[in-house]
């Protein structure tokens, strides 16, 4: 909402809320008049009725036997009652009685209901037996009414503006009821009295019933000033909110982009100092060399780790880590855990053992590999940290899930470094780098990893003494998954010992990666023809037929997707021809378009001469061999295709 139309709407409220208040406060006030001066009013009724009631009881008493016999009879017509001669008589006599009290005028009625008396002799005669105060009086109960009268003829003559109060009484004698009368008593100056008073009270209440209404304003004014600021400070916060989300989620992009790239760069060169380090191993070298390209090899593998660390957090920090929900064996898992291990244990002579309680080594749903990074970061930490004693892994059953315990009896790490320890590059002690290596990301990554997986992770140490490190999962137990043995080749698992002879499409445009793959296929008894960039692939595949392709991504002139994209579209010898990408690139996003583009296996750079001879020996016992592309017909053949 824009400035001008908050202040329009502010003031039509305001305007809204001032004629409401307004209103409910002057309904209010008249309504407190009119009960007051009602209640006034019924009060002056009741006594003056009250009164008049005495009156004529002291009338019937004193008076009437004097003047009933000077009344006309009862079945006298109205002609005679108003030529009655005692008129003037009674007349006397009631003005005589009424003298010193406030009665102002008198009416008396036969029990027909005909005025035989009135002190204004123009009414005599008429009949007033259907008038409410006459029929109640009749039947035994006195009735007044209060009526103002502008004028009025009472006993001294004319009055004007009068507040009149007249009742109706039954005259008794001796338990006998005689007639009626009807006595008026002026009650202008009470009356007169009750509304000075009201209007006193008016004068002094109206002020502050104004006063209030102005608070009332005020505060509705301030209140509602209030709370438009505060309705303006959340959609300025709620757009900043945006604004920085929008902000934040273009960093995030930016920074997976800039990842997928470095990574990318990284490991093309990587792949190239590896693999030559590996092909340099296997020529004779004289000691002092040997150890230097050992360690070529080694800070290459380390480099490797920390990159492989930091695309994992920032793929989990993204949200584009997918985890799988399929069938694995946690003893296998372990088994993994602690032969990678297993060197360094020896080396440093200290035991590292594996415990699982009743039968929970089984297979469970859930990311197996995910499970195996975790535990071979916390396992491997245990490892790194533990100089004498020995590290163990126990696992146990935990509500519905699995509990994992890591322990050690290794330096153990201060209370003060607990907080810290699972956020991302946080060391306890920056001399722990120059001691024992690593960046920090190990531990943030297993929370994140662990979290994901809908699990918790902690950990309690003594300092001197040990760590222990655990995380829970909700992994539930299933039965072991069938596999078909007789599909799965023997050269599956020794790859490089038994080769099969094989003419494989190498397609690379990277000089260096392209003599370290073709120095690989050779030691791997494979023979190959090179295509440099995606177009020469797919020329050379319509050529002739391959045992399989191996597809570089990135290529100058058409890339693997397409080049795979266009064998797969002709037809040729090479259309159901078993493709694996090899590429820097190491993405989830990487992987599913490779997957989409219609390759089979994946290879990421940079590889060595077990994982491509590994690759390679999978893609041939899954691909439908021909008779062209084999050098020995007798390598064994699987009827189906795997994929990524
Ligand atoms: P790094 O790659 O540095 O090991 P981690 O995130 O795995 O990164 O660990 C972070 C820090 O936590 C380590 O540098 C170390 O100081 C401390 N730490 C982790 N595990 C242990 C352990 N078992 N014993 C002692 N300190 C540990």
């Amino acid at each position: 909402m824009t400035q001008p139309q908050q202040k329009t709407n502010q003031r039509r409220s305001l305007s809204i809320f001032a004629m409401i208040s307004g209103g409910a406060i002057t309904i209010a006030l008249l309504l407190a008049w009119h009960l007051v001066s009602q209640t006034t009013q019924d009060t002056v009724l009741s006594s003056t009725e009250a009164a008049n009631q005495a009156t004529t009881e002291i009338f019937a008493s004193e008076v009437w036997h004097e003047i009933a016999p000077l009344l006309p009879s009862k079945d006298e017509t109205t002609q005679q009652i108003r030529l009655n001669p005692y008129l003037l008589t009674i007349d006397n006599r009631v003005r005589l009685f009424s003298r010193h009290t406030d009665v102002v005028k008198v009416k008396i009625f036969d029990l027909r209901g005909l005025t035989v008396y009135s002190s204004e002799a123009k009414q005599i005669g008429e009949d007033k037996s259907q008038t409410a105060g006459f029929i109640s009086a009749k039947s035994g109960k006195a009735f007044s009414e209060l009526t103002f009268r502008a004028s009025f003829k009472s006993f001294d003559g004319d009055v004007f503006d009068r507040n009149l109060v007249s009742s109706y009484v039954p005259v008794n004698r001796d338990g006998q009821l005689e007639g009626i009368a009807e006595i008026y008593t002026d009650r202008t100056r009470e009356i007169a009295d009750t509304e000075n008073q009201l209007q006193e009270l008016l004068r002094n209440v109206i002020p502050i019933f104004l006063l209030l209404f102005v608070a009332l304003l005020l505060s509705f004014r301030h209140t509602d000033k209030m709370r438009s600021a505060h309705e303006q400070s959340l959609l300025d916060l709620a757009l900043e909110n945006s604004n920085a989300r929008l902000a934040a989620e273009q960093a995030n992009t930016t920074k997976s982009q800039f990842l997928a790239t470095m990574s990318h760069e990284i490991r093309t060169p990587m792949n190239g100092v590896i693999g030559m380090a590996q092909l340099l191993l296997d020529t004779p070298l004289n000691d002092e060399q040997r150890e230097f390209v050992r360690n070529i090899s080694v800070s290459g593998e380390s480099l490797l780790a920390i990159i492989n660390d930091i695309l994992d957090l920032s793929k989990i920090e993204a949200g584009k880590m997918d985890f799988e929900a399929a069938p694995f064996s946690l003893s296998s898992t372990l088994d993994a855990v602690t032969s990678v291990l297993t060197p360094r244990v020896r080396e440093k002579a200290i035991a590292l053992a594996v415990e699982f309680e009743d039968g929970l080594g089984g297979y469970y749903l859930g990311d197996g590999l995910r499970v195996r990074q975790v535990l071979l970061n916390l396992a491997g930490n245990a490892v790194k940290f533990t100089e004498r004693g020995s590290v163990t892994v126990h696992i146990s059953k935990k509500g519905t899930g699995l509990h994992f315990d890591v322990k050690d009896t290794g330096t153990g790490i201060p209370a003060s470094g607990l907080a810290r320890l699972f956020s991302s590059f946080s060391q306890v002690d920056a001399s722990t780098t120059r001691r024992f290596g690593g960046t920090g990301l190990g531990l943030a990554i297993s929370k994140r990893l662990v979290e994901g997986m809908g699990g918790a992770i902690g950990v309690d140490s003594v300092e001197g003494e040990g760590s222990r490190f655990w995380f829970d999962l909700p992994l539930t137990a299933v039965d072991a998954p069938h596999i078909d043995f007789s599909a799965v080749p023997e050269q599956v698992s020794e790859p490089a010992s038994v080769p099969t002879p094989a003419h494989i499409l190498l397609a690379e445009d990277h000089v260096v990666n392209q003599k370290l793959a073709m120095a690989l296929l050779g030691r791997l008894g494979y023979t190959f023809d090179l295509a440099e960039n995606g177009a020469a692939a797919v020329a050379a595949a319509a050529a002739r037929p391959y045992a399989l392709i191996l597809m570089d991504m990135q290529m100058p002139e058409m890339d693997g997707l397409e080049a795979t994209r266009q064998i797969r579209a002709q037809p040729g010898p090479n259309q159901t021809a078993y493709i694996i990408a090899l590429t820097a690139n190491a993405m989830q996003s990487d992987k599913d378009a490779c997957k989409a583009a219609g390759m089979d296996d994946f290879l990421s750079k940079p590889f060595n001469r077990e994982s491509l001879a590994q690759c390679i020996a999978r893609g041939l016992a899954h691909a439908i061999p021909t008779p062209d592309s084999m050098a020995d017909t007798s390598t064994p053949m699987a009827l189906s295709q795997v994929s990524i």
